[in-house]
Order: structure tokens, then C-alpha cells, then sequence
């Protein structure tokens, strides 16, 4: 039963095929099994049965939801209530947080089961999974390969069918460019869609929790739980949350689809971009219009977002002061001495990295030269996105440059990691919503293709994945393996 989707399960569990109890015994018993990916830094057992055993009264009694009782899993960044919740840091390893954050409550309300927290890069900083301190998670279409980060043990559990949906976040690419590499479906929604109250900042104006699911319909279905206004969130929306599943069936004659120009470039591997022209066909033949266009800003997104995010990064991590949370030094002689050997020895070496480049960027006499820079480019790059979205409906692109590199491979070489986050940082520097959906397999890797919409364009983006998902068999690929 763990190869179903959200949607099959769901109706599994109407129909009496099998109980949450069972599910949950049957996805527990396989994330034991599959404990060489290292995608679950802390599984819930006891808690996840006593969840499925409520959910199985709740269905019982005809008042489920979507997702009573389906197996879900938290990227360890949301704050899960007498749960330990580390963010892939050795500062927060003994932190067992004290309340839930708004997406956890949204899904226990809604009656899913939590099987537990997955592993990520440290404070969501990376793009390979190798920065957590619970060490690198592995690929399962290539052991020795990475999953992409920093959502990557959300990814890995997803495309192993360790759990049947997980949630992820994004502040330049870390829902989408997992996704992307593991072959499953990745949602980042607008900036403000879901809201970011226990989720432990990294850079707040750009990080944005989603869901990572098999496919586009079971994509909706958590959105659905996961989106709204939260009055505990000062930047999350009032927007209206439309019925996502609704209009996943509705037709794409006309749909107007850009390819901004700046993405198709000799950098693009060959075979991926071989591999996303055929998957824009499958657009094609279903009547979308496709049309080139220009985003002449897009070059300069790597260097705003890294120094926005770190300046941002840097201001929220000096609340790990080893005074109030997680790690704190044996000894201290003093509070300097605490301060500083505390964070010296509980930050992993990328996070130290952002700190001084963040807080460098911060300071008085450069803070003109660059974050002010960065925040004019972050302007320019937003105006890309509105000209384009002005013009077309859709905007489609590569994930990711290459698929799943070696585990080791770049993680010595910051500036190539950083590289590697070409295609999906942008979209964070605008704030609209993308997603990443498997596309083909290169060298039995997987591709995926990026939709980018307009602001709260999430349901459009859902009928377009979800289309496509109805015309090709690559949401359905399991790895060797781990079917
Ligand atoms: N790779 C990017 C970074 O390291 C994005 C990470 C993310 O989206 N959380 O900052």
C-alpha cells in the first residue's frame, strides 16, 4: 500500500482496504528497513500509531478529511510540540520545542500522522543535504549521490515511499531542486500562502514552507491543509485560499507558456535540456502556446540572494546565544566566553560562513555597497517576473544544471554549491510560486521541469503539473530498489 498516493490512500482508507493503524505500521516498519538513506533524523513511533488509531475512530465516525490518517512526515525546521526539533544543528540537538508550528497544527487538525522529523542541511543552508549535522542523506536513485538540499530527507523518504507526503521549505530552492533530483513533486507556494510561525527563520523574507508529494494531485490536497492567514504571522496573507483540487482538470488549449531565453543557455546540460524540449512538446501538443521571452535581470540573482539571505540569516541565528536555546559550552568563565564558544562549537562550518558574510554586509560603511545593492537588484529581478507574467501565463525552466551530483563532490567549494541554485533563486527574490516536476530520466537520474506562476497562482500551477502528469509516466518511476 506504500506505493499509493495521497489520493489513493485516502480512498483506501474510505473504503475499508486497510486502516491508518495498518498504514502507519506498514511505513514505520519500512523507514527501519531503509535506514541507510538517513532521511528521518527523529521517527515518532508511538506517537504516529496513537494518531492513525484517532484518525481510524475519526473515519469510522464519517467525519475525515482528506488527510485523516495518511503518513506524513515534518522537515525538521517546524517546531513539533514535545518533539525534538534540531534543524539539522548540533546547537539544537537537545531542543524539544514547546509548541507546534501552525503547519503542524493545521495537519493535526486535519488528522494526519506525523511518522516523524526528516533530516535537512543546517539551518536550511545548502544544497545538498551535507551541511546537517545528522550527517548527508543519500539519493535512493544513486546511493553515493546527493538528494539535493536543504530538503533533502523529505525528498529522499518521499521518492523512497517512506512516507506518502512531507512538507518542505524554500528560501532559494529547497523545496524545488530536491524534488527535482530525487523525482518527485515539489510546491513552493507565493511568499505569505503558508504560514511561517514555527518555522525556524533562516532568511524571512524570502523562506516558504510546501509540500513534496508524488504528485501534483496529492500536492493539493496538503497544500489545501497547509495554506491561509495567521494572525501569529505578520507577513502571511489574507488572500483568500482557493479549492486547490478543483481545477486540476482544466483544459490548456491557449495556455501561454514563456521560456525566458537567460535559462536556455550553453550552461544547461545537453541532455537535460533535450530532456525538458520534449517535456514542453507534451505542452505543446496539449495546445499551450510557447513563446521566448526575456528576463535580463536573472544573472545577477545568485549574488543579491547571497548576501540578502545570509544579512538575514545572520540577525536571526544571534538568538542561538547557548543562553536560551540548545547547545551551551562545559565551563564557560564568563558570558563572552559563553557566547562565543557556545556558537563556535555548536554552528556547523556553512553556517559560520553565512554568519560572516551576513553580518559583514550588515555593517557600517559596507552596508550601502552591499545589501542595499542586493535589495535594489531583488527589485529589478521582482520587475522581471511582473513584465513576464504581464506577457504569458506560465514561465518553464530548467531545476537544477545538472542531476544528482556525488556525495563530496562540491561540498568543499562553496561557490559551486551556490551555483547550483541557478535556476530556482530568483523566484525566491520575487516571491511568486514554482514548482519542480519530474520530467525524465537522464543516466536513470531524474530531471525536473520548474513552472513559475504569478502571485498566488498555486492552483493554476497545480492544473498545469498536474496535466502534465496525465500524459507521462515520470511521477510513477520508483528507484531500483526502493519500489
Ligand atoms: N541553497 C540555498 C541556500 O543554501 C537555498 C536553501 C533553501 O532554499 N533553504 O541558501
Amino acid at each position: 500500500m506504500y506505493q499509493q498516493t495521497i489520493a489513493q490512500l485516502a480512498l483506501g482508507l474510505r473504503q475499508g482496504t486497510f486502516t491508518s493503524v495498518e498504514l502507519t505500521q506498514a511505513y514505520l516498519t519500512r523507514i527501519k528497513q531503509h535506514s541507510e538513506l538517513n532521511s528521518f533524523i527523529t521517527v515518532t513511533e508511538e506517537q504516529a500509531l496513537q494518531a492513525a488509531k484517532a484518525a481510524d475512530l475519526r473515519l469510522a465516525q464519517g467525519n475525515a478529511e482528506p488527510l485523516t490518517g495518511i503518513p506524513l512526515a515534518q522537515k525538521d525546521i517546524f517546531c513539533t510540540l514535545g518533539v525534538k526539533t534540531s534543524c539539522g544543528s548540533k546547537i539544537l540537538d537537545n531542543f524539544i520545542a514547546p509548541y507546534n508550528a501552525t503547519v503542524v497544527e493545521k495537519f493535526n487538525a486535519a488528522g494526519a500522522v506525523m511518522l516523524g522529523k526528516l533530516n535537512m542541511d543546517e539551518f536550511a543552508m545548502g544544497s545538498s543535504n551535507e551541511t546537517s549535522f545528522y550527517g548527508a542523506v543519500k539519493n535512493p536513485w544513486d546511493l553515493n549521490c546527493v538528494p539535493g538540499g536543504s530538503s533533502g530527507g523529505s525528498a529522499a523518504a518521499v521518492a523512497a515511499h517512506l512516507v506518502a507526503g512531507a512538507t518542505g521549505t524554500d528560501t532559494g530552492g529547497s523545496i524545488r531542486q530536491p524534488a527535482a533530483l530525487c523525482g518527485i513533486t515539489g510546491l513552493k507556494p507565493t511568499y505569505g500562502r503558508v504560514s511561517r510561525y514555527g518555522m525556524i527563520a533562516y532568511a524571512s523574507s524570502l523562506d516558504q514552507g510546501g509540500p513534496m508529494t508524488r504528485t501534483a494531485e496529492d500536492a493539493a490536497i496538503m497544500l489545501q491543509v497547509m495554506a491561509g492567514f495567521d494572525p501569529k504571522d505578520s507577513t502571511s496573507s489574507d488572500q483568500a485560499v482557493p479549492d486547490y483540487s478543483a481545477s486540476l482538470n482544466a483544459p490548456l488549449q491557449g495556455l501561454k507558456i514563456g521560456l525566458p531565453k537567460e535559462f536556455f543557455t550553453a550552461d544547461l546540460d545537453s541532455e537535460i535540456a533535450a530532456t525538458l524540449a520534449a517535456a514542453i512538446d507534451e505542452y505543446r501538443k496539449m495546445g499551450a502556446e510557447i513563446k521566448e521571452i526575456s528576463m535580463p535581470n536573472l544573472n545577477m540573482a545568485i549574488p543579491a540572494y547571497y548576501i540578502i539571505a545570509p544579512a538575514e540569516a545572520s540577525a536571526n541565528l544571534s538568538r542561538f546565544d547557548g543562553v536560551r536555546f540548545g547547545y551551551r559550552c562545559s565551563n564557560p568563565v564568563d558570558l563572552t566566553d559563553l557566547y562565543t564558544r557556545s556558537r563556535g562549537e555548536a554552528f556547523g562550518n556553512e553556517v559560520k560562513r553565512r554568519i560572516l558574510i551576513g553580518t559583514y554586509a550588515l555593517s557600517a560603511g559596507y552596508y550601502d555597497a552591499y545589501y542595499l545593492k542586493a535589495q535594489k537588484i531583488r527589485r529589478l529581478i521582482s520587475e522581471d517576473f511582473k513584465n513576464a507574467l504581464a506577457e504569458v501565463d506560465v514561465i518553464m525552466g530548467p531545476v537544477t544544471p545538472s542531476t544528482a551530483f556525488a556525495i563530496g563532490e562540491k561540498s568543499n567549494d562553496p561557490i559551486q554549491m551556490y551555483l547550483s541554485d541557478i535556476y530556482t533563486i530568483a523566484i525566491n527574490l520575487a516571491g511568486v510560486p514554482a514548482m519542480s516536476i519530474p520530467a525524465g530520466l537522464v543516466n536513470n537520474k531524474p530531471v525536473g521541469l520548474q513552472i513559475i506562476g504569478n502571485y498566488f497562482a498555486e492552483a493554476k500551477l497545480l492544473n498545469v503539473a498536474h496535466q502534465f502528469q496525465q500524459v507521462t509516466p515520470w511521477h510513477q518511476h520508483s528507484p531500483k530498489g526502493f519500489e
